[in-house]
């Protein structure tokens, strides 16, 4: 069969590389796809991800069967409804109405309200002034979300008042709506669920992102500055306290609620003391988690789509050892950031997933992003993973100043 995959960034660079690998797939469209994908994938470049009619001619044209959506923004402006209902084209991954789980964190927030699903508690504000005498009353730590999608910088941890007040006048000021929660303590984790209705299947392997910006969890919130798999100093106990409490109620309130999930759901949580909580619900595969997660499978990605989309039971495979990716972001990041900047990874190019690079007229890779590139490493062990991987990032040449990368990637598993 031939599929599609939908966005340009280094989750969809490690799509277009497990589907290369299946017995079952063909032909591999990366729409946009990015300078990374070309020795995989047809790269479809100028259609861009939110370019519904275009992508649709792709699909048609080259008799897709299926299209697997990355990003977040087109599963939330409707590009599943649109391919489906106008067109027929078997998507994998949420309609908009569903994709909300993601998009409005009220929504959410209020669905797992009603099902008594764990997860901090809350309060949704509108008005300022609301808002601002709730945190007064609430104290700090506070924990303040924009109510739509910031591709993870729209989040303020606030651990004094001075603190949390300005991120509401930087919050409040961009948006209408926010929510206001409790601060959790604890170790997050990232757990990848395939959902069909209320057919669920966890990933077996757990993974751990870093979405600081620096060293030791400081800076701001990012998109992700690297990840780890399996996270083995979280028990099994806790993957299946999460399946148990978490995902199989979700799966089956979103049926009562009358929502039809198709796709990744990717769900956020922390080990807290009070038990497993969820932090925050995701559309789609995560990104870095994607890479790593995809790169441990040994199951046949093609084969997993047909099976969720029957409701098979199943069990997925994953290699032993750990894998462990590190970000090269771009200075600055993820505030204003300078781009052009030129990269060189020729020597560890298998190992390495581009998220924002492109190539000049010479074929010379240039940034073209935030996260610039994930470079992975592999080992028995988690501490021979994280060797192999800076080892990795070693072998990458770049202008110094111009990229950065956090040098403490699955510190909290050492
Ligand atoms: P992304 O776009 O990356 O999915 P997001 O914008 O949806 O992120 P969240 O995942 O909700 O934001 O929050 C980002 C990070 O902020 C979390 O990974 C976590 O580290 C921290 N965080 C969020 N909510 C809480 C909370 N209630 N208590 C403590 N920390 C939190």
């Amino acid at each position: 069969m031939n599929v599609a995959v939908i966005g340009g960034g280094g989750r969809e660079h490690a799509l277009v590389r497990k589907f290369a690998e299946s017995s079952k797939v063909d032909r591999i469209f990366a729409i946009p796809g990015n300078a990374g994908m070309s020795d995989v994938a047809e790269v479809i470049h100028g259609v861009t991800e939110n370019d519904f009619e275009a992508i649709a001619g792709v699909c048609l044209e080259n008799e897709v069967e299926w299209v697997v959506v990355g990003p977040e923004a087109p599963l939330t402006a409707g590009i599943v409804d649109y391919l489906e209902d106008e067109h027929g084209i078997r998507v994998f991954g949420p309609r908009r109405k569903e994709a909300q789980m993601e998009s409005s964190k009220a929504f959410t927030k209020e669905l797992m309200e009603k099902y008594h699903i764990p997860t901090a508690k809350f309060a949704r504000f509108d008005d300022y002034e609301a808002a601002r005498a709730y945190i007064e009353r609430e104290g700090t730590p506070i924990v303040l979300k924009k109510d739509g999608l910031a591709a993870g910088k729209g989040v303020v941890v606030a651990m004094d008042m001075d603190e949390a007040l300005a991120g509401l006048d930087e919050l409040m000021g961009e948006v209408g709506t926010i929510v206001i929660e409790e601060f959790l303590e604890g170790e997050e984790f990232s757990l990848m669920v395939l959902v069909n209705g209320e057919y669920t299947h966890p990933f077996e392997m757990i993974a751990q992102d870093h979405k600081r910006a620096f060293d030791g969890d400081t800076g701001p919130n990012t998109g992700g500055m690297g990840a780890y798999a399996p996270v083995s100093h979280i028990g099994e106990s806790h993957r299946a306290e999460a399946i148990e409490k978490i995902v199989r109620p979700v799966a089956k309130g979103m049926v009562e609620e009358g929502l039809d999930y198709f796709g990744i759901l990717y769900l956020g949580a922390m080990v807290t003391a009070d038990g497993v909580k969820v932090i925050e619900f995701n559309a789609r595969f995560g990104d870095p988690e994607a890479q790593i997660l995809l790169s441990m499978m040994e199951d046949d990605l093609g084969e997993v789509l047909e099976k969720v989309h029957r409701k098979e039971p199943f069990e997925l495979r994953f290699k032993p050892g750990c894998m462990v990716g590190v970000m090269l972001a771009s200075h600055g990041y993820p505030k204003a950031y300078q781009k052009d900047k030129y990269v060189e990874f020729d020597a560890v190019r298998e190992n390495c997933y581009i998220s924002g690079l492109c190539q000049d007229m010479d074929g010379l890779y240039m940034t073209s992003g935030g996260r610039v590139l994930l470079v992975t490493g592999y080992g028995e062990t988690v501490d021979q993973a994280v060797e192999t991987a800076y080892e990795n990032v070693g072998q990458v040449k770049f202008e110094e100043g111009e990229l950065f990368f956090r040098k403490d990637i699955a510190h909290r598993a050492l």
